[in-house]
């Protein structure tokens, strides 16, 4: 197997522009996708804060120049899940879910994955009727859905699905922590119906293959009727396929230089596209200095 100069894990804004940015060094990366180029930034309803777009741009239009711009530098996106990382013979073995590779230096742009529902049962027959991300619901109209959550992925997903859906936002608390302008919006859409208090205490499906959703309310039980549910519950970073063998190397790999993190997988709380195309330009500065000064 042909050993690589760089493989970056995750195709979404952080690992683009790395290898964008490696690519005007002449050095062509292999980037591995599981899922939707572009990653999390395709549940985007409107990036106001991405500069050169005054009017901003809807998340899914902001991937497709992200894709443009990639297939412009000719560099291709291995759609393949990294299930294994391992550090071997100076080497990071890279086991997907077809085949093993090779490279000297490694690049984790991996995400975040969705916190899922723990605290409620779902009956099997309605699993394919709960998402955590909202791009594969963009086409639907005329659906009732449920979001579960108050913070910034609830109400823009909210205010994305309510195009052409009428939407409830539950949320067990009083309070909610998004920005203020997505709670002024969402406030102002007839589509959008806000149920503080909230809690889901059982879930199943009807007869008419509907979910009923059963809820603990300051006004007592309320019960819930939609097509479906989107968990907006919080994330955490994506890193499945570290095992704690490699967890005991990484620090000593990120100080020689051969393992960076990029975007919202590093950066906690500040998690926003900007910051991780920032982050990947800038990774990709410090391998080619780390290539030449090592010679490899
Ligand atoms: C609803 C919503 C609205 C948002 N609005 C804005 C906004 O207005 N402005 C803004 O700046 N940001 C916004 N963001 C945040 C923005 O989307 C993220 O900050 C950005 O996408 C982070 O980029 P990333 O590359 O670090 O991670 P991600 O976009 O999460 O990309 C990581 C990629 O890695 C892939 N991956 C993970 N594990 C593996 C594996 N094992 N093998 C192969 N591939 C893997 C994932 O499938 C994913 O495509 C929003 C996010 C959401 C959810």
């Amino acid at each position: 197997m042909e050993t690589q100069h760089v493989i970056i894990i995750g195709a979404g804004p952080g690992g683009l522009s790395t290898a964008l940015q490696l690519k005007r060094y002449g050095i062509l990366p292999l980037i591995f996708e599981k899922d939707q180029v572009g990653g999390l930034l395709n549940n985007a309803n409107l990036v106001e804060n991405y500069p050169g777009f005054p009017k901003g741009i809807p998340g899914p239009a902001l991937v497709k120049l992200f894709i443009d711009q990639l297939q412009n530098h000719s560099i291709p996106i291995v759609n393949e899940k990294v299930e294994v990382l391992q550090f071997r013979k100076e080497n990071f073995q890279v086991r997907t879910d077809r085949q093993e590779y090779h490279s000297n230096i490694l690049v984790i742009a991996s995400g975040t994955k969705p916190r899922r529902f723990t605290d409620i049962k779902i009956p099997k027959e309605i699993q394919g009727q709960v998402f955590y991300q909202v791009y594969p619901l963009l086409h639907l109209s005329g659906k009732r859905i449920a979001i579960v959550g108050a913070g910034d992925a609830a109400f823009d997903y909210a205010l994305n699905l309510a195009r052409g859906n009428e939407i409830e936002i539950l949320n067990r608390g009083e309070q909610v922590s998004c920005l203020p302008l997505l709670w002024e919006r969402a406030k102002q859409s007839p589509r959008i119906h806000y149920h503080p208090g909230t809690k889901i205490s059982t879930l199943h499906p009807t007869i008419d293959k509907s979910i009923s959703l059963e809820c603990q309310t300051p006004a007592g039980k309320v019960v819930f009727e939609v097509d479906l549910l989107v968990g907006a519950i919080g994330r955490e970073p994506q890193l499945d396929f570290i095992s704690g063998q490699f967890s005991k190397k990484a620090i000593q790999l990120e100080n020689s230089g051969d393992l960076y993190y990029v975007g919202d997988v590093i950066n906690g709380l500040y998690r926003q596209t900007a910051i991780a195309v920032g982050n990947g330009i800038l990774t990709a500065m410090k391998i080619y200095n780390h290539l030449q000064e090592s010679n490899l």
